[in-house]
């Protein structure tokens, strides 16, 4: 190996940023010189985190918020200085409402990832019927699964129960997080709480009443903001935590608008191809581009093709600005989700500024709208003007906000949602044992392998650089 190392994290979203930043700190904290560099195709860091401000609103363009009980997040905040930036939900508005043939109906108290905790609203609400519940609540009796092989998400919960829970409950609500088909989903990858409280306590019900009660013993270290809000963002937004990051790389060689094309072996190094043509040779290289990039970019490692598999549904939202005197009805509530039953174009609207209160000036309000998802593709086709129109028609029909809005901001991702498949984590495991054996100086990680979520994607960033390190030290 070179006399001074050079480590390259290829990707500035946040699992890159996250990569470089452990990496960065624990070099320093060992006394290991090395070069380290961080390259990102666009022309700003952040990947998906994009933070808008305008006349006046805090506008998130991809993710908005993130779940205040998962570390990775905390930690790296307030690692970062960053305590006194986070900010929670508005109590006020911890309602959420799901849609039922056009009307919304309150989700029942006590749901936790759309499986009820708490027996009596859940067998009030008008979203389920009598037959439905006595099934969901079979799930207290029923045995556990005897199979201990992975198995779709939808074929888990339609087993534990029931299908009407699943398709008017729990289908909106956590395929909301993926964008995903439930019966293409892992549960294994998604959500292996899920398998764990059945294996625990035989009952999905019960095993979630268990960790309800657990969930609030563990938090008892989190800061209290964090134990006071299921959701926190920053009051600035989402680019405060990447304007932070970038301000502690500040050693690290940060490079925009380099796409890498090919990535080999070569000797002992790695050789990184951009594709401007230029070559490099380090001695490591952290990857983070989506799942789907990869087979291309190691053409010369065929084991990549598996990850193939794991697709990626496009989505968008529409955001969209009104005067508060145009919308006629509370903002009592977070927004409400739509379950596909229903034959909407928007998947889900938050009512972002009752949520979030530090995203809107006096007496205006934010809206979002969220479309498309696994099988229901077909706005791509549409142009801006036709995806706002049916929008708005939704919000009209449903809402009966009939002004025109203040202004919208049209946020198009193709390919952004990564669909874990049954089978996933034997796939990833096996594509990592395989690179680990023919390009041993590269990591692939990121959103696409295990875990979307903001804190999944810090935590995948620093295993990827503990990993990094204990490499480049043998
Ligand atoms: P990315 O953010 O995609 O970053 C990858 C980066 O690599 C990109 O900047 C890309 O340009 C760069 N890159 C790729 N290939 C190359 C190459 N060959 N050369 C150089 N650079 C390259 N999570 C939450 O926790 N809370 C939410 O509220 C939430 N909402 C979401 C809403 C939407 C609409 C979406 C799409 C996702 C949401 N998520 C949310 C998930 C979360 O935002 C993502 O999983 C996460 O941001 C992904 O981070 P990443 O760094 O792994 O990937």
């Amino acid at each position: 190996m070179a006399s001074k190392l050079s480590i390259m994290v290829i990707g500035g979203g946040i699992t890159g940023l996250s990569s470089a930043y452990y990496l960065q700190k624990r070099l320093k904290a060992e006394g290991v010189e090395a070069q380290l560099t961080l390259v990102e195709k666009g022309t700003s860091f952040g990947g998906k985190i994009n933070t808008l401000e305008r006349d006046g609103f805090v506008i998130e363009r991809g993710p908005d918020s993130f779940l205040s009980r998962k570390r990775p997040i905390i930690d790296l905040s307030l690692e970062l200085g960053l305590g006194p930036e986070l900010t929670g939900t508005n109590p006020q508005a911890k309602k959420t409402y799901i849609l039922r043939q056009g009307k919304l109906h309150r989700m029942p108290p006590g749901l936790v990832l759309g499986i009820p905790t708490e027996m009596t609203p859940f067998m009030r609400t008008g979203l389920i019927s009598p037959l439905g519940k006595v099934r969901a609540a079979m799930d207290m009796l029923l045995p556990k699964g005897a199979n201990t092989a992975d198995e779709s998400l939808g074929h888990f919960l339609e087993r534990r129960l029931g299908k009407e829970v699943l398709e008017r409950i729990a289908e909106p609500l956590l395929a909301g997080i993926y964008a995903g088909d439930t019966y293409a989903l892992s549960v294994r990858a998604t959500f292996p709480q899920f398998r764990e409280m059945e294996r625990k306590k035989r009952s999905l019900i019960l095993g979630m009443m268990a960790n309800r009660k657990a969930t609030q013993a563990e938090a008892a270290d989190l800061p209290p903001i964090a134990r006071n809000s299921v959701f926190l963002t920053y009051r600035k937004g989402l680019q405060t935590l990447v304007k932070a990051l970038l301000l502690a790389l500040q050693e690290v060689d940060m490079r925009t608008g380099e796409s890498v094309v090919s990535i080999e072996r070569k000797n002992d190094q790695v050789e990184v191809l951009f594709d401007n043509g230029r070559r490099e040779l380090v001695d490591g290289v952290i990857l983070t581009s989506p799942a789907y990039q990869v087979p291309a970019l190691l053409s010369r490692f065929p084991a990549a093709n598996e990850l193939s598999k794991i697709r990626y549904v496009s989505v968008a939202n529409v955001i969209m600005a009104f005067d508060r005197k145009d919308i006629p009805f509370p903002l009592d509530a977070s927004g409400f989700v739509v379950p596909r039953s229903e034959g909407r174009t928007i998947t889900a609207c938050t009512w972002t500024s009752a949520k979030w209160l530090h995203t809107a000036p006096e007496g205006k309000v934010l809206l979002r709208c969220y479309v498309g998802r696994s099988g229901e593709e077909a706005w791509m086709g549409w142009d801006d003007e036709t995806l706002l129109s049916k929008v708005r028609g939704d919000i009209s029909e449903l809402l009966g906000i009939h002004a025109e809005p203040l202004f919208h901001e049209i946020t198009r991702m193709p390919n952004s949602m990564p669909q874990y498949p049954v089978g996933h984590l034997e796939l990833v495991a096996e594509f990592r044992k395989k690179l680990d054996e023919e390009i041993p100086g590269l990591f692939v990680t990121g959103s696409g392998f295990h875990g979307v979520g903001l804190p999944d994607c810090i935590r995948q960033g620093n295993e990827a650089a503990q990993h990094m390190f204990k490499y480049v030290q043998e």
